[in-house]
């Protein structure tokens, strides 16, 4: 979300006339986008804006903004007071500006008023029909797009999940769905211009249409809700699925999509895989923890052999598909044992992939508030490395399963110091083979011939 949040940011950038620069410490304008999940993020930043103090002594040109989920729901700027667990209430030291991502369309007035000499072009940024600002409103701007071939196109904003250690909701705000035309109008213009991968992203991205707010008012995410089959109306993810996937003809090849909760995930979702052409046999899906207790202290709201049905459905009906998920180590109170019920699930479903987290307390969460931080840092550690152990056994063994078969790769990049292709096979397996600048792009069958740990090599087939 991050990433593409900053990629409308580099639009209006752009538009306002500004220009990317590899030489950071010579910059007028550097921007913030930050991460809250865990306490490493934010210490990033602040270590990051202790180098930004002698940057700014040699450059009084030099201005500094903040946005992203640092910021708080309210925080742009002046209303920073009203928040009480915004970090931003007392401005950090050297930022000029800060403000709510939902505010980007009035970067131009922000930093001008940061630097009341500056000049600042807004003629052009057409903003109107901005004055009356949505939740997700911010997502009609176009993003300069970092890549023509893949990209990640939002589908809601915020979360109304209140995962008891999450700071999501409160960073983020609620959770409401961008409207299916606006998702059709992005993913139509980005296959138009060549683009061949979209990944569709949110917080909890298979209960599309259907949070609170946008029950409140269906017909704005989808108009023609009522007329649609029953199987659309109660699975409204599946039915957006369905029409961006139409979009095959016009030469999308690749639809994948970030993160789904277990709650969500239903039959009509798993069978959709082996249905749409575009759809492709891999999917991430956070579980979190493998004991019940936990995942009841977590606010999960499934169990442990819920997560498993799934687990078994997805590899029964979507073959050889790549499975990952997320996992939390060393939440509060988490026992030996609980912490064996997550090893031994692990064991039985052999994720490929695993974002792996030693619980981080996030201030004014539930479980900040209700149960101690207890599990030491030695603890913790051990746990991580316990199951990375066990992550990296699998992922070594999905890749060596790759190998003698035939990979359809998206070209990403040519390395040129190895002479070699970069991409990723539909299972989004990454694929190195000896190639040429110019198959950068394509969609080749390549031969596997090497599993490595992390990625897989081969030869055109
Ligand atoms: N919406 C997604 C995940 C979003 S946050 C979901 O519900 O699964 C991305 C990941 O960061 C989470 O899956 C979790 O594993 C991790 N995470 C979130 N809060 C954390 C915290 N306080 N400490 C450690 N890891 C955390
Ligand atoms: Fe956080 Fe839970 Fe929402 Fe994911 S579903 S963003 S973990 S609150």
């Amino acid at each position: 979300m991050n990433y593409s949040d900053t990629e409308r940011v580099a639009a209006i950038l752009e538009k306002m006339g500004y220009e990317k620069t590899d030489k950071p410490n010579q910059t007028d304008l550097y921007i913030f986008n930050t991460c809250s999940i865990r306490q490493k993020g934010e210490d990033r930043v602040f270590g990051q804006l202790k180098k930004i103090k002698s940057w700014k002594q040699a450059n009084p040109r030099l201005h500094v903004g903040l946005t992203g989920c640092m910021v708080r729901k309210t925080s742009t700027k002046n209303s920073l007071k009203e928040d009480k667990d915004d970090l931003l209430r007392k401005p950090l030291p050297g930022v000029d500006f800060v403000f709510n991502i939902k505010d980007a369309h009035r970067l131009g007035e922000l930093i001008s008023e940061a630097e009341p000499r500056l000049e600042i072009d807004n003629g052009e940024l057409n903003l109107s029909g901005y004055e009356d600002l949505g939740l997700d409103d911010y997502l009609k701007i176009t993003p300069k797009y970092s890549s023509p071939l893949i990209a990640y196109v939002p589908i809601q904003v915020g979360c109304d999940q209140y995962c008891t250690y999450c700071i999501v909701p409160y960073a983020r705000g609620r959770e409401q769905s961008r409207p299916l035309a606006d998702i059709m109008r992005e993913c139509e213009k980005l296959v138009e211009n060549g683009c061949k991968e979209i990944t569709l992203g949110g917080q909890i991205v298979n209960s599309w249409g259907q949070s609170d707010l946008d029950l409140k008012n269906i017909e704005r995410v989808i108009p023609e809700f009522s007329s649609l089959p029953e199987k659309f109306q109660k699975e409204p993810f599946v039915y957006l699925l369905t029409q961006v996937d139409k979009l095959h003809s016009k030469g999308l090849n690749r639809l994948r999509f970030t993160s789904p909760h277990p709650r969500y995930f239903s039959d009509a979702l798993i069978e959709a895989h082996a249905q749409l052409k575009t759809l492709c046999p891999h999917i991430h899906l956070p579980i979190q923890s493998g004991d019940d207790q936990i995942l009841q202290k977590m606010n999960r709201r499934y169990k442990a052999s819920d997560y498993l049905k799934i687990a078994e459905k997805v590899r029964a009906t979507i073959p050889n598909c790549a499975f990952g998920t997320d996992i939390i180590v060393g939440f509060c109170g988490e026992s030996e044992q609980q912490f064996q019920n997550t090893l031994e699930l692990y064991q039985k479903i052999g994720w490929d992939m695993c974002y792996l987290a030693r619980y981080s307390e996030r201030q004014g969460t539930v479980s900040q508030k209700a149960f101690p931080d207890d599990i030491s840092r030695q603890e913790k550690a051990s746990r991580w490395h316990r199951l990375n152990a066990l992550l990296e056994a699998f992922a070594l063994d999905y890749h060596q399963k790759m190998v003698g078969h035939t990979a359809e790769v998206l070209v990403e990049k040519y390395i040129e110091e190895t002479g070699e292709c970069e991409g990723r096979s539909r299972e989004n397996k990454v694929v190195q083979f000896p190639g040429a600048p110019e198959q950068v792009g394509q969609i080749l069958p390549i031969k596997i011939t090497k599993a490595l740990q992390w990625l897989v090599k081969g030869e055109s087939a």
